[in-house]
């Protein structure tokens, strides 16, 4: 008899973590001063927390870690007396990212061995050192399945293309848009070139790219990663979404409350290591994401996410809710009757407005009104609708058109 087994829901996986939260969190606050008073800060007792509690923690974003590192230079306190930093890392800030755990220390060997790495294979990583982690990332990930590695960074490709013939490269790791640039240099070589699969991150990957790279190269994976928390998805052979990974918590939550939730809306992405020497809890990434709505028929251990929907950035605060420009496409894209729509926040009378301003079609005479409707239903927003002529084209969709002198 077959077993279909399917992958578990993100309350269910959020749960595999509480017993080891506890524990991270209160070694964490021992050695790292700055988390400890974070969690002062925040009145959370480190003694007794569970997965749970984590909400009460606000969300640490890259730029409280650059004020932290600022005001306490280098690590911003967080670093441990006792730690020993195998590598150190700058990423644009610049933030200086201590390399603690030995090995595959930022977890992306499940990675790729889910794009079907094997020792077998010989990797060119066009990745660079470049200070930044990305290279070294996938150097170690490489080593922890036994692949041989061309450290190639990006440039001269004429070099690359000779090497990836000679020495017979079968797997490719760096950006899709690298991966196409190198392609096309191999075809004006007239080289053959034999990469076999490939494991794709750091861009968007959209389905134009992956087609064209998908009819020299049979396995082309996408993931999801950031320079300070390394692996946090990838994609099974469904390429549908991108599993988080096992060893590290990753937490969609509402923008407005900090949140976790386990439906399907969108949210940040919010990440938990257990690396206690540089603790990084509640690191919010700024990128939006949501839980897939069905599980996976591969079988893997966790949740999907939908994929990259947008930065929290993007996202304006209104009448204290945040509002996205994807919403916005979301409620209004769909409805008969819209050619062209915008939607504006103001402020009058010390209130902030929202009104929505459309170019009809074919207008049936309640467009204002099913708009209206939509609106209040679909954003939770009372707003003024108002047909107008035409508006700019590819304008943005939310307009913050607020002053606060
Ligand atoms: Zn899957």
């Amino acid at each position: 008899m077959v077993v279909m087994r399917t992958s578990v829901d993100p309350a269910a996986y959020a749960a595999t973590f509480d017993d080891r939260i506890g524990e991270m969190v209160r070694e964490a606050a021992r050695r790292s001063p700055a988390f400890a008073a974070r969690l002062a800060e925040a009145g959370i007792d480190p003694s007794s927390v569970a997965t749970g509690d984590l909400d009460r923690l606000p969300i640490q974003s890259k730029d409280d870690v650059l004020a932290l590192q600022h005001a306490t230079p280098p690590f911003g306190g967080l670093l441990a007396d006792d730690a020993q930093p195998r590598r150190i890392f700058q990423s644009p800030g610049p933030l200086y990212e201590p390399e603690l755990t030995a090995g595959d220390g930022w977890r992306w060997a499940p990675a790729l061995s889910a794009a079907g790495f094997t020792a077998a294979d010989r990797v060119l990583i066009t990745f660079g050192f470049h200070l930044s982690p990305a290279g070294a990332m996938f150097e170690a990930a490489c080593a922890e399945i036994g692949a041989a590695v061309l450290p190639a960074g990006v440039g001269a490709k004429d070099l690359q293309v000779a090497a990836c013939r000679d020495l017979q490269i079968s797997a490719y790791i760096g950006t899709p848009s690298y991966l196409n640039a190198l392609l096309e240099a191999a075809d004006q070589e007239g080289v053959e070139l034999g990469i076999e699969r490939a494991f794709v991150t750091a861009e968007p990957l959209p389905p134009s790219l992956r087609d064209a790279l998908q009819a020299r190269v049979p396995v082309v994976r996408a993931g999801y990663g950031t320079a300070e928390t390394g692996h946090l998805g990838h994609e099974c052979d469904e390429v549908d979404g991108w599993h988080v990974p096992e060893d590290a918590l990753v937490q969609i939550c509402d923008i407005t409350t900090e949140v976790a939730r386990s439906d399907d809306g969108e949210g940040q992405l919010v990440v938990t290591l257990f690396e206690t020497g540089y603790p990084i809890v509640r690191f919010g990434t700024g990128d939006l994401s949501a839980w897939h709505d069905r599980p996976c028929p591969c079988g893997a251990a966790t949740p999907r996410l939908r994929g990259w929907m947008g930065r929290v950035g993007d996202a304006v605060k209104v009448r204290g809710m945040f509002l996205h420009p994807r919403q916005v496409s979301q409620v209004l894209a769909g409805i008969e009757g819209v050619a062209a729509y915008r939607v504006v926040v103001e402020r009058a009378d010390h209130r902030d407005q929202l009104r929505v301003e459309l170019v009809a079609g074919d207008a049936p005479a309640d467009l204002t009104d099913r708009v209206a409707t939509a609106v209040q239903d679909g954003l939770r927003f009372r707003a003024e609708v108002r047909l107008v002529d035409a508006l700019p084209d590819d304008g943005p969709v939310l307009v913050d058109a607020r002053t606060w002198d």
